[in-house]
């Protein structure tokens, strides 16, 4: 190391925050790829498949069960596919065929079988069915891997490393011993990848889209990686290095500081006090957000419940899930999102015709509103869990005024099937709706007549706000909810609904940025609801800031002509 190189920066998508330091661990699954064979004896081959598939089984559920303990049920859901994937009876009944009409063998019957099946999903032209290619080119190798004898692939680290891939499927992210990953780093992948999401729920820091640079990084270098920056430092000298390691050293003193005043309340220095609640994807992640302080849920998405399956959760099944999340809370606010399927994620078992933009398709309560036996099956559940809690319902992608009346309808109809059944349910639960199209925004002041609160979800708000696709990774760097455009909508909807005493929180990931703090609170948010493991870090921010400069701040930094100069403005705030 000398102090006259300079210090190599490659910039991507800081995916999960934190700073570590640490060597290189390149990690490329070598693809299996098998030539034909002709075979004599069809049954004996279809045993060999059939066991095959059958190792193949346990090893996928195996990585289920530790997918679970590790990062909760809506995480692991994705190796339930790879199970259904093993039993297909399409996809195998294409693999028989080869193997006893064509006298092909069982490595090559399954490798021509599952392309096949790939490439068909592929050519649909939708991410979301694009990204189960991927699942079954996945679970394919797995299986050629049996076929062939050859042992599991399982990274074998034996000091703590930085894992860079050129993408990571979630078979290869769980294989690595956590103890010993100091941060994953993949050259594709956006801020919604697998890997980000992994990261954010194991707090492993995290960049995506880092692009063919990384394929100058081999095994051993030594990097920096600054995943609140989304950049690695390759080969730092000696001053840079010691400079980050101050840095991380700072930040990991001033996190048990945080976590020491978890559970205190978060109040201004002017003696205003704010909620902060957590984000929560699974009845586990309810658990993790009381340990991290928070006081409530402020989004609680129920999609986990609904995807990877092949028929929609029975009213009893919901039932049973909500009430397991509401009892860990207790009386705590619980903010439930109902269903937000649809467009980019689809469920199977709910018919969407195909769709150019996906994203402004049938999504969110578009789909609920048409398939209304699913959103009423899953408000039934839903009040009936909230006897006893304090259980608020929110719902997602609202654009217009018609649709907050129709989803008034809707719970209405609710209440009086409970009713007319005789069930108990929860008499008086706020209704709220996710702002996270801009026509919602505009129109907050019409709006807030007709609901109890506001939520607003930045991620969607700025992808909408500023025509960025949040998963496309050649854009989505750009996707900054601390855009002036995105901040001034945000400014309408809290004043509408104060004019009118409405409550708003920010459930988005601006929520869980520390910078957005002061700007937030200067527009009077009410509630800040985050990944759990932020929680302690939005508090302590909150405690460091009185009302009233606040408002200066947020009033400066909407006056900024871009995003760039904001989170320059706010990080000389948050250092001064
Ligand atoms: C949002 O859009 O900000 C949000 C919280 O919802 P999701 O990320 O689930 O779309
Ligand atoms: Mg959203």
């Amino acid at each position: 190391m000398s102090n006259s190189t300079p210090v190599q920066v490659i910039r991507g998508i800081g995916a999960s925050p934190g700073i570590v330091t640490g060597p290189v661990f390149r990690y490329e699954v070598r693809k299996i790829v098998v030539e034909r064979r002709q075979i004599e004896d069809g049954p004996a081959e279809l045993a060999r498949l059939e066991a095959a598939l059958e190792q193949a089984r346990h090893e996928v559920h195996a990585l289920f069960e530790q997918a679970k303990q590790d990062v909760g049920d809506a995480e692991a859901a994705v190796f339930e596919a790879h199970e259904m994937f093993l039993s297909d009876p399409d996809l195998l009944l294409l693999v028989h065929t080869a193997i006893q009409e064509q006298h092909t063998d069982a490595a090559y019957a399954w490798q021509t079988g599952t392309g096949e099946y790939a490439d068909q999903l592929r050519s649909i032209g939708d991410e979301y069915l694009a990204a189960r290619a991927a699942d079954i080119e996945d679970v394919a190798q797995r299986v050629l891997r049996i076929l062939q004898g050859i042992g599991e692939t399982r990274a074998k680290l034996l000091e703590p490393v930085v894992i860079v891939a050129p993408d990571l499927a979630p078979s290869d992210t769980m294989l690595f011993d956590k103890a010993k990953v100091l941060a994953f780093c993949t050259e594709l992948g956006g801020p919604t990848s697998h890997v980000a999401i992994l990261s954010k729920a194991l707090g492993i820091p995290a960049i995506t889209g880092l692009g063919e640079a990384v394929s100058q990084l081999r095994s051993g270098m030594h990097v920096i990686v600054d995943g609140n920056m989304g950049e690695i430092l390759v080969n730092p000298d000696q001053q840079t290095l010691n400079r980050y390691q101050q840095q991380a050293d700072r930040q990991a003193q001033s996190y048990q500081e945080a976590r020491a005043a978890a559970h205190q309340p978060a109040v201004t220095l002017d003696g205003t006090r704010v909620e902060v609640v957590a984000n929560i994807g699974s009845p586990e992640n309810a658990k993790e957000a009381l340990e991290y302080g928070a006081e409530g849920v402020g989004l609680l998405r129920t999609e986990f419940l609904f995807m990877e399956r092949e028929a929609a959760p029975s009213e009893e099944e919901q039932l049973a899930v909500y009430q397991a999340i509401l009892t860990t809370m207790g009386t705590r606010p619980v903010v439930t999102r109902t269903l937000d399927i649809g467009g980019d994620k689809p469920a199977p078992y709910i018919k969407v015709p195909e769709e150019m933009n996906p994203f402004l398709g049938v999504r969110g309560i578009r789909l609920t509103l048409q398939h209304s036996e699913v959103g009423q099956s899953q408000l039934r559940a839903l009040l009936r869990a909230g006897v006893g809690h304090t259980l608020k319902i929110m719902f997602p992608m609202v654009a217009t005024s018609e649709e907050v009346q129709a989803i008034r309808q809707q719970i209405q109809l609710a209440q009086e099937t409970l009713t007319a059944q005789g069930l108990p349910f929860a008499q008086n639960c706020e209704i709220g709706i996710m702002v996270e199209v801009p026509s919602a925004a505009i129109m907050a002041d019409a709006l807030a007549g007709q609901v109890d609160f506001f939520s607003i979800g930045t991620n969607d708000l700025t992808q909408y706000t500023l025509a960025i696709d949040r998963t496309n990774a050649g854009v989505a760097s750009m996707a900054d909810a601390l855009h002036p455009a995105v901040l001034r909508l945000i400014r309408m909807v809290i004043e509408a609904a104060h004019a009118q005493g409405k409550w708003v929180g920010v459930c988005g990931e601006l929520a869980g940025d520390v910078l957005a703090v002061p700007v937030l609170l200067g527009l009077g948010l009410d509630e800040f609801s985050a990944s759990h493991r932020l929680v302690p870090l939005i508090k302590q921010a909150i405690r460091r800031y009185s009302v009233a400069e606040s408002r200066q701040i947020a009033t400066m930094a909407l006056s900024l002509p871009n995003a760039a100069q904001v989170r320059q403005y706010l990080r000389g705030v948050a250092h001064s």
